[in-house]
C-alpha cells in the first residue's frame, strides 16, 4: 500500500510517499528526519486537534470556542463533533474549563478555549 502526504512540520512542504511492503514501511520524499516521523505517524495513526464551537446560554456570544486537550484519532473526529453539535453549556465559563470529559471514550477532554462572561440584563 502507498499513500502520499504533504509534510506539514515546516514550511518546505515536502511531498512524502509512504509505502508498506511485506510489513516494512518506508518514507521517501522527506528532506529531513522529522518528515519521516511525520509520514509514519500519518500512515499508521493519524491524529488531529479538534476545534469547534458549542452553544452557550446566557453568554455574551451565542457560541463558545472549544478545543481538545490533545490530538484525537482522525477517524473519531466526526463522532466527537456530533456530540459537540448537540452540547449546550451555560455562562459564565473560564478558558480551560472542561466542556466534555473523555469525549466518546477517546480519553481526551474537550476544553473551553476562551472565557465567556454572563450577559448582563
Ligand atoms: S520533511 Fe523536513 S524539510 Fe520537509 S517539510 Fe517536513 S520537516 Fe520540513
Amino acid at each position: 500500500m502507498t499513500k502520499d502526504f504533504v509534510c506539514i512540520v515546516c514550511p518546505a512542504s515536502c511531498r512524502l510517499r509512504v509505502t508498506e511492503t511485506g510489513g516494512k514501511i518506508t518514507v521517501t520524499g522527506n528532506d529531513c528526519p522529522r518528515g519521516e516521523k511525520h509520514g509514519l505517524h500519518e500512515f499508521q495513526n493519524p491524529t488531529r486537534m479538534l476545534t469547534t464551537t458549542v452553544a452557550i446560554a446566557g453568554g455574551t456570544l451565542p457560541r463558545l470556542p472549544v478545543i481538545s486537550r490533545e490530538e484525537i484519532p482522525k477517524e473519531r473526529l466526526e463522532e466527537c463533533l456530533q456530540v459537540l453539535y448537540k452540547k449546550k453549556v451555560e455562562a459564565p465559563l473560564r478558558c480551560g474549563d472542561v466542556i466534555v470529559k473523555d469525549i466518546c471514550q477517546t480519553g481526551v477532554d474537550v476544553l473551553a478555549s476562551r472565557s465567556m462572561e454572563r450577559k448582563l440584563g
